[in-house]
């Protein structure tokens, strides 16, 4: 690597193992390039020194967090500056007046809530991958999770960030504070919204205030059914919207899922049905908790229970977050994150099947099926390059159809590489005009992760 005098005294690495371990994140169907280097800052002055520095240089600049995305987000291109930035993990301030936490980007979502959690307060986004995954990432992903059903996603919680940017006047390593700290305020466009789901094409996240809840005062109560198909899983679910039920989560593992989990960390679960909805309810008194069950056997469930053993629940639960490795154990896996319209989970959730039988791939899906967020994971023999064919037909076959029922290529995980041909297919020439013109506009000379959303 060249010397690069405005990095003395950063930790710069250029390790080659190293280097290709932070040169992509989980996405294992994404490529990835060859990183010039990778740094690791720890103030946003340090942050200002390298973007200004790779600007100078024209050195693309790739932010990353903990590597936990699932679209090759942080995928490395080559010649890239990674700039890894968990080591930027200090909570600056829990402000209990105002009800706020200030963050550095690093900050481990599960560090943030415990912290919180101290004062009686709690941050509800909650990806599955909360114990890895940072408040950096899940803001540029936008990053949903089991409870934004009835809590909102990451958005709904960032009130103001500090930023590294670029443009309009190719000025590079310019700080910038977007947004604010109060409830409300409506002072210029919403740049902070802008920013949020971004997935680091604009510009280098380096402080963020997040809003905080009291704690919930009563403990979560779960109730599981058990259903003999996927799909009646999933008319269970659009029956609960119609109901005008509003659970806390609202799950979805079918067999597959529940099997390789066990497999792999023997919970204790039993994988007889089909599939299994899991809700999640934290209204006081049980009355939502039965109105739950009693719409799951109205709906064909096989059983449908309040759990009384809450070793039992959480171990369900865990299943629900320990999805995703399970299969990654078992060969690549390429995840989908389509969203729908509530009532159309059953359709989608029956395409997904005669897509599955069509192709000759085995998915398994798992889902955050209250949102009509569904993640059906293709998973492949590694070296199968026919399979890999059938996968990524019966891929892109997905995101047509869940396009094609009004819904979304992706939910919660962002575009990154993945979906980028899904996503103009979904956006249209019209909205794809504005986006490249806000990116040239902020990031004229491309440095922001080139590559990933647009592009
Ligand atoms: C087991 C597992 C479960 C998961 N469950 C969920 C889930 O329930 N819901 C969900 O939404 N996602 C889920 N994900 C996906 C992933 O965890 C999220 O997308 C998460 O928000 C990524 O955070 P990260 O810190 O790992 O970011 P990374 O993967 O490192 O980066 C994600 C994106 O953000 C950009 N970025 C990171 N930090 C910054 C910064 N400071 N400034 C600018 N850009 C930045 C990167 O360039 C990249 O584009 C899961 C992943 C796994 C492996």
């Amino acid at each position: 690597m060249p010397t690069i005098p405005q990095l003395a005294g950063l930790d710069v690495i250029d390790d080659p193992d190293v280097l290709e371990g932070l040169s992509h994140d989980e996405a294992e169907w994404a490529p990835y390039g060859k990183a010039l280097a990778a740094v690791r800052p720890r103030t946003t002055d340090d942050v200002r020194r390298i973007v200004r520095a790779c600007a100078e240089r024209l050195i693309p600049i790739i932010p990353r967090g903990a590597g936990t995305g699932l679209s090759g987000g942080a995928n490395a291109v080559d010649g890239a500056m990674i700039l890894d930035l968990s080591r930027m993990n200090r909570i600056v301030e829990i402000d209990t007046g105002n009800l706020t936490a200030t963050v550095q980007p690093g900050v481990v979502n599960n560090d943030l809530k415990a912290a919180v959690a101290e004062h009686g307060l709690w941050y509800p986004p909650d990806p599955a991958s909360a114990p890895w995954s940072t408040i950096g990432g899940n803001v540029s992903t936008n990053a949903g999770g089991l409870c934004c059903l009835k809590y909102g996603v990451t958005r709904d919680y960032v009130l103001g960030l500090e930023a590294v940017v670029g443009g309009p006047a190719g000025d590079y390593g310019t700080v910038v504070r977007l947004g604010r700290r109060t409830t409300k305020g409506v002072s210029g466009y919403d740049l902070t919204g802008l920013f949020t789901g971004s997935e680091g094409t604009f510009g280098i996240i380096t402080e963020i205030t997040v809003r905080l809840r009291p704690a919930r005062r009563e403990a979560p109560r779960t109730v599981v059914g058990a259903f003999g198909s996927v799909v009646a899983a999933g008319e269970a679910v659009a029956a609960v919207t119609r109901a005008g039920l509003l659970p806390a989560a609202l799950e979805l593992l079918d067999r597959a899922t529940l099997r390789a989990v066990e497999e792999w960390k023997h919970l204790g679960i039993e994988a007889d049905a089909a599939a299994l909805l899991l809700a999640q309810l934290d209204t006081p008194g049980d009355e939502e908790a039965s109105a739950v069950a009693e719409v799951f056997r109205a709906s064909g469930a096989l059983w449908a229970e309040q759990s009384t053993d809450e070793a039992e629940a959480e171990a369900l639960f865990a299943a629900r977050r320990l999805a995703y490795p399970a299969f990654e154990r078992l060969g690549p896996v390429l995840t989908e994150d389509i969203c729908v319209p509530r009532s159309r989970v059953p359709e989608m959730l029956s395409l997904i099947e005669e897509i599955a039988a069509r192709h000759g791939t085995a998915i398994a899906t798992i889902a955050h099926a209250g949102d009509g967020n569904l993640h059906p994971l293709i998973i492949t023999p590694a070296g199968d390059d026919q399979g890999r064919r059938a996968a990524q037909a019966a891929f892109e076959e997905i995101l047509t159809a869940a396009i094609g029922m009004g819904g979304t290529v992706t939910g919660e995980h962002g575009v990154g590489l993945l979906k980028r041909d899904g996503m103009r297919q979904e956006l249209g020439a019209g909205v794809l005009a504005m986006q490249v013109a806000i990116k040239q506009t902020l990031d004229p000379l491309d440095l922001f992760n080139p590559g990933k959303v647009i592009g």
